[in-house]
């Protein structure tokens, strides 16, 4: 099909809330995708920082196909042995005894945000989950107003109460709003839509420990930095803390829409029957492929290999400080950004990449994201800063 027709389809028939690139992509190999006139891309977005297996990987594809054609949804009024594998799969792996399976990030968080609200109604109060500014948790209403951006406040209100906010890596400011009424805290360790900025060390310790003595729920969003995204399986694994719910997403089944809110025995206990629910949750076909991507992570060694390109990768772009029109290079293991002054646009740099056959993308304020499958090479990681550097090259703004 002709590129002009699918935008034509688009424009006349899709909610106009996408500004997309201008290729249609039709299939993937690897960790190349291929638009509808046979152009490669090595792909540093990967469904962003979801399609962690690349594309067509040959196990976890044997693994999805056989579960479609075995059985690919059932209630879950009913058990199945592949959740089940899945969830011990899950929980072992993470050290969380609790696990609620749902289909994306904002699902998941939600379920974080009502499993808090429940385990303070059971002991004894409403409390307040605070989250950081320019945080992002998703597109629901509560977790919207989790989410620190508030232009969209204000284009949906009235918003949910019950939610509050403090400035990103600023401990003071955390510790003067962690007043009687907070009850939970839910953070990203590296804030991935608003460009790839990572809390310090110190901030994610402390406000740890703080929460901890005054029996605040510290929450950490997994859903971008989870699933090896890091170097590690989970990101609060970089910092010696242990939450008491993370959530997950994105990666966590490869590219088929899942997510998941695990939790500790005492929280994750504390709904009861009928409390919370979830037609597609954890259905046959997601947890077929989440279980092969922990599989392929855990056993098939990805996790390991994938942290040593992730160290790699952030040596190769430490080499793009050189270039005065770029601010910040931020990040960590396969998960990083690249900021450039206003005067630059990252959107241009964004086409320059592609016109080179690589995709990447643009999130926050003026940065390139980078977020490829956990099975890059260090060979297309190089072919990456090639074409990097020579569209930094070329460029004059100073
Ligand atoms: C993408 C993302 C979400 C929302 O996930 P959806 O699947 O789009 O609902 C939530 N939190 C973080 C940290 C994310 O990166």
């Amino acid at each position: 099909m002709n590129i002009n027709k699918i935008k034509e389809a688009e424009a006349t028939h899709y909610m106009p809330v996408f500004a997309r690139d201008n290729i249609a992509l039709e299939r993937g190999e690897g960790n190349c995708v291929y638009d509808t006139f046979g152009n490669e891309y090595v792909d540093f977005v990967a469904g962003i920082a979801s399609n962690i297996l690349g594309y067509n990987h040959p196990e976890y594809t044997a693994a999805v196909c056989e579960q479609v054609h075995k059985l690919i949804h059932v209630s879950n009024h009913y058990y199945t042995e592949i959740q089940s594998k899945y969830i011990t799969r899950l929980c072992e792996a993470s050290g969380f005894q609790r696990v609620f399976l749902t289909n994306s990030g904002a699902e998941s968080n939600e379920c974080a945000i009502k499993l808090a609200r429940r385990y303070f109604k059971n002991h004894g109060g409403n409390k307040r989950i605070l989250a950081a500014e320019r945080a992002f948790h998703g597109r629901s209403l509560a977790t919207l107003t989790l989410t620190g951006n508030t232009a969209q406040h204000e284009a949906y209100a009235p918003l949910p109460s019950g939610f509050g906010h403090f400035k990103y890596n600023d401990f003071d400011d955390f510790k003067s709003k962690l007043d009687d009424s907070v009850g939970a805290v839910m953070l990203e360790t590296i804030q991935g839509e608003c460009g790839v900025r990572p809390f310090s060390n110190d901030f994610l310790v402390n406000a740890y420990a703080l929460c901890k003595s005054k029996g605040i729920l510290f929450i950490v969003d997994e859903v971008q930095t989870g699933m090896g995204r890091t170097g590690k399986l989970f990101s609060f694994e970089h910092f010696g803390i242990k939450p008491d719910m993370i959530t997950l997403a994105k990666g966590i089944a490869g590219g088929i829409p899942m997510g998941a809110c695990l939790a500790s025995e005492e929280v994750g206990t504390s709904f009861a029957l009928g409390d919370h629910g979830s037609t597609f949750g954890g259905n046959p076909l997601a947890c077929a492929a989440a279980d092969s991507v922990l599989e392929v992570l855990t056993e098939g060694g990805l996790l390991e290999s994938s942290a040593k390109v992730g160290e790699y990768f952030g040596e190769r772009l430490a080499h793009f400080s050189k270039y005065n029109f770029i601010t910040d290079i931020r990040g960590r293991g396969l998960m990083r950004g690249i900021q450039f002054i206003d005067k630059l646009p990252a959107a241009a740099i964004e086409g320059k990449l592609r016109e080179r056959g690589y995709l990447v993308n643009v999130a926050g304020h003026n940065t390139v994201r980078l977020v490829p499958p956990l099975t890059i090479t260090r060979e297309q990681i190089d072919g990456l800063v090639a074409a990097l550097d020579e569209v930094c090259a070329s460029t004059n703004v100073m």
